[in-house]
């Protein structure tokens, strides 16, 4: 049994976090290839180190001196490096750093240094190898990992009975130079680290106890998710649930390895588990029709009119060509006879929405143009909703209910998400009268 294990920011935020993880990775010879984001927030106040190493950049840039940050950083490293009397040379390291940092601006290597530091110490801390990723994560020229290269450097250090410590989040270009991952990557190097190991299992340490049913800033304590497939999980990101990195899933779902999400100041509780399919654990306890629901506000309705649009041939094409140059991507259009709805994020459309009206009007002929600015949309994600009969039915009806008025509904045919759009000020409401009916 393989498990590739990563433990974000919080996780590593302070020696109390370290000792933590070491339990956590010294409980099962199976974690044994473990990744680590850099230092992260020891409480809402702190900051996260790959934050401040920014910031150094953006002062290096205008010339603004960097000492006070760069203090902040140092201290950081040299309080978890002294409270678990740990050896590294922190000294050597960070001179180094700097006299790179007055060579080349290089804001990719400054970054990375984040959880270059932070694997170093935790390599050590846990008797562990460190190996640079550096030396491991090879990029194409676009910015994606070259599979084939970053697997035959991982076969050459992989051989050795101790367990392996990576810093995730960077890798390094053909000529050696240092690029790091959108941010949060770190998800993703533990994610490519899964697929080229085969691994059986991608344990990713957070500090919440996996996945919850709805936001807990609207719903007090929701439930948490068992277990959700990586396709509801995919419904769910899109519409605002954050939890993993978007490009973490690929890697693993190519070879169908489940992650576990998990909580590191609660090692105890199960967390959520992320699966290709969720066949076999739904035999055994049936799921809720509803897995989870989570939504966005801040979208702009924009409906043309015109006396029996959904017969012109190609019109609908038309209309989304205009959105098309614009460069704006369209969440969704539903159509009646005589109209078609777009439906796009405010922010993409504000700043060319009338030459959009301007084309619609004039060009396509369209009697009338309405738009409406205020649309939150709720994506309802359940795989037991697939061929349960009535339960778009029941979801408005309790929207109806509860005296909300439904803007706009689709859902696609595979029936794993409902989307319903509702006046951004009901957006709140919606979501805990869902909660009430279907969870609690
Ligand atoms: N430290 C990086 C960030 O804050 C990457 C990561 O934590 O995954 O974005």
């Amino acid at each position: 049994m393989v498990k590739v294990v990563k433990f974000g920011g919080s996780s590593v935020a302070n020696a109390e976090q370290f000792k933590k993880v070491k339990s956590i990775v010294s409980a099962e010879k199976e974690r044994k290839y473990i990744v680590t984001s850099a230092c992260g927030k020891e409480n809402k106040e702190d900051y996260k180190i790959t934050d401040l190493l920014y910031i150094v950049h953006t002062h290096l840039k205008y010339k603004v001196s960097v000492d006070d940050i760069f203090d902040m950083i140092e201290n950081k490293y040299y309080g978890i490096k002294n409270d678990l009397g740990l050896k590294l040379d922190l000294k050597k390291e960070f001179d180094i750093i700097k006299e790179n940092m007055k060579e080349e601006e290089d804001v990719d290597y400054l970054v990375s240094r984040g959880e270059y530091l932070t694997a170093l110490m935790l390599a050590e801390y846990l008797d562990a190898e460190f190996v640079d990723a550096k030396d491991v994560f090879k990029f194409n020229f676009d910015k994606t990992i070259n599979m084939e290269k970053t697997n035959e450097a991982l076969q050459k250090v992989i051989n050795t009975d101790r367990k392996i410590v990576f810093p995730g989040f960077y890798g390094s270009m053909s000529d050696g130079k240092i690029r790091v991952m959108s941010r949060g990557g770190s998800d993703i190097t533990g994610s490519i680290l899964a697929n080229l190991l085969n691994a059986d299992l991608y344990e990713n340490w957070t500090d919440v106890s996996g996945i919850l049913v709805c936001d807990p800033r609207i719903v007090n304590d929701p439930h948490r998710i068992r277990t959700i497939t990586y396709n509801e999980l995919r419904e769910m990101s899109y519409m605002g649930a954050n939890v993993l990195h978007e490009d973490a899933v690929f890697p693993v779902v190519a070879k169908k390895i489940p992650i576990n999400i998990k909580n590191t100041n609660n090692p105890e509780n199960p967390g959520t588990m992320i699966m290709y399919s969720c066949e076999e654990v739904d035999k055994q306890t049936p799921p809720y029709p509803i897995t989870g629901f989570t939504g966005k506000k801040g979208f702009t309705v924009i409906t043309c009119i015109k006396n029996h649009i959904s017969s012109e041939v190609g019109f609908l094409r038309k209309v989304l060509s205009i959105f098309e140059k614009f460069n704006i991507s369209v969440e969704s259009c539903p159509t009646s006879i005589d109209s078609i709805s777009i439906v796009v994020e405010n922010n993409k459309v504000k700043k060319v929405l009338y030459e959009i009206l301007a084309e619609l009007k004039d060009d396509l002929k369209c009697d009338d143009v309405h738009v409406y600015e205020n649309l939150a949309l709720i994506a309802v994600v359940g795989r037991a909703m697939a061929n349960k009969k009535g339960m778009s039915g029941q979801i408005f009806a309790e929207l109806g209910a509860n005296d909300i008025n439904i803007k706009t509904i689709s859902q696609g045919s595979d029936e794993i998400c409902i989307v319903v759009g509702v006046d951004g000020s009901e957006f709140e409401k919606a979501i805990q009268c869902i909660y009430k009916k279907f969870i609690d």
